[in-house]
């Protein structure tokens, strides 16, 4: 396939598919790796990750032949769009990718690449795991009781995009509809409104929750929490938990067991190697992560409830500058940290690169490189113990040393080779 605006790398070979079904990738040893470095403080965290995931990949015999593609300001100012179809593709066909923040203008404006780039590819499954480092400044007493993973579905909810603005004509034919065809009365009050809407499928639901089980049943996880609203939003959010039962009853035979097959027919005591599926309210759920953290393993859930909850549940680990994530589905990965574009620290060669690092590290572990993803994390784990950090965690510590996020990706990098 040939580009126009891509950075081609000059070697390096491109991953394939060798199962349609699993998903599974040939992996080649130097192979080719779509990178968005992205907005604002992006210019310092990618740079800064690229190099770390350079040396992990050299200290385990493999190389990275990086494929530098554009989004958001960078393609604005290179090519006046602002996601060149060259981008998508890029990713589309070289499966594995990594991506920096892109800037979401607020109320007016375009709407989210992040979201578009998830929506086109149709990453349908986005993985953000907390886990406590050693050595992280926390507001909580015991930051290490948490060591979870969430999988917020990613392509509809809310976040679908199906809304209309106040005082446009769609939105009064939308109330119209509402009001005379379906006769919902006495609820949309008179005057300007905007209203959208919020699609919950089976078969969006569903992928994700398997994704959810698959991950628990073959990481040895005991449970699997469905995470809704659905007291309130009941044929939405209590649909999404339904259907997460289904699955759990219907697919995996006696891997799998529900909280109420636990009490009923197991007296509470969970059977060697099952997992089991339970579910809880969203808001019970934010306050259950602070006071019985080490209850919850792993977590499925709708698009919005997953963007607050790990956000909330990173906080306890660390904040933004820590917490990673990756994009998943059909056999891709597109990986990109938590945090967003904090445009006021842009350029300053400040910020944490931690998020950035260590979502690479799920990349790296997408790819197979577990060696190669476990000294990541060992290393950055290490610089942090070690009292180098960057501003955001120093002025949470006593004593350390203040670092550049330029200069913390150096530290890290030489830890991996003194590893390795
Ligand atoms: P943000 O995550 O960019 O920043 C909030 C605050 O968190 C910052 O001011 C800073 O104090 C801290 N922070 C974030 N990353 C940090 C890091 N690496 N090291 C140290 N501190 C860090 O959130 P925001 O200000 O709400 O959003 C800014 C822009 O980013 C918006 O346009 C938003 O739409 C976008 N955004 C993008 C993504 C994404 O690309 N996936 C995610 C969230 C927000």
């Amino acid at each position: 396939m040939s580009y126009d605006k891509v950075d081609v790398p000059e070697d390096g070979e491109a991953i394939t598919l060798a199962d349609e079904e699993t998903g599974e990738l040939n992996v080649p040893s130097n192979p080719i790796i779509p990178i968005i470095h992205g907005d604002g403080i992006g210019t310092d965290v990618g740079p800064a990750a690229q190099k770390v995931l350079d040396a992990a990949a050299e200290a385990t015999g493999r190389s990275i032949a990086w494929m530098r593609v554009y989004a958001g300001e960078s393609a604005r100012e290179k090519y006046d769009e602002n996601l060149p179809e060259d981008t998508v593709s890029a990713i589309r066909s070289h499966r594995v990718a990594i991506k920096g923040p892109l800037t979401t203008p607020v109320g007016a404006g375009f709407r989210s690449l992040n979201v578009a780039l998830r929506q086109t590819l149709d990453m349908y499954a986005n993985v953000r795991p907390t886990y406590h480092l050693e050595g992280v400044p926390s507001p909580v007493k015991n930051p290490e009781a948490m060591d979870m993973i969430t999988f917020r579905e990613n392509t509809e909810d809310v976040y679908a995009g199906v809304e209309w603005e106040a005082g446009t004509d769609e939105v009064e034919k939308v109330r119209r509809f509402l009001e005379d065809d379906m006769e919902v009365a006495d609820v949309i009050h008179d005057g300007p409104v905007g209203i959208g809407v919020k699609p919950i499928s089976e078969f969006g639901s569903k992928r994700l929750i398997r994704e959810a089980i698959d991950y628990a049943v073959a990481n040895d996880r005991d449970t699997v929490t469905l995470v809704h609203k659905g007291n309130i939003m009941k044929f939405t959010e209590g649909a999404f938990r339904d259907w997460g039962y289904e699955v759990a009853e219907e697919e995996y035979g006696d891997d799998v067991i529900t909280e109420d097959e636990l009490w009923d027919e197991h007296d509470g005591e969970q059977p060697e190697g099952t997992v089991v599926v339970n579910d809880r309210i969203a808001d019970n759920m934010l306050q259950q992560l602070l006071t019985r953290t080490d209850e919850y393993e792993v977590i499925a859930t709708m698009n919005l409830n997953g963007d607050y909850m790990s956000d909330a549940a990173g906080a306890q680990i660390g904040g933004l500058g820590i917490a990673p994530g990756a994009n998943f589905g059909h056999g891709r990965c597109l990986a990109e940290p938590v945090h967003g574009s904090a445009p006021k620290y842009a350029g300053e060669d400040k910020v944490n690169p931690t998020a950035m690092i260590l979502s690479g590290r799920e990349m790296l572990d997408y790819l197979g490189w577990d060696d190669a993803a476990d000294l990541v994390r060992d290393a950055v784990e290490e610089t942090i113990a070690s009292g180098q950090v960057t501003y955001d965690l120093h002025r949470q510590i006593d004593g350390g040393e203040k670092l550049a996020t330029s200069e913390f990706a150096e530290a890290v990098v030489d830890k991996i080779d003194e590893l390795a």
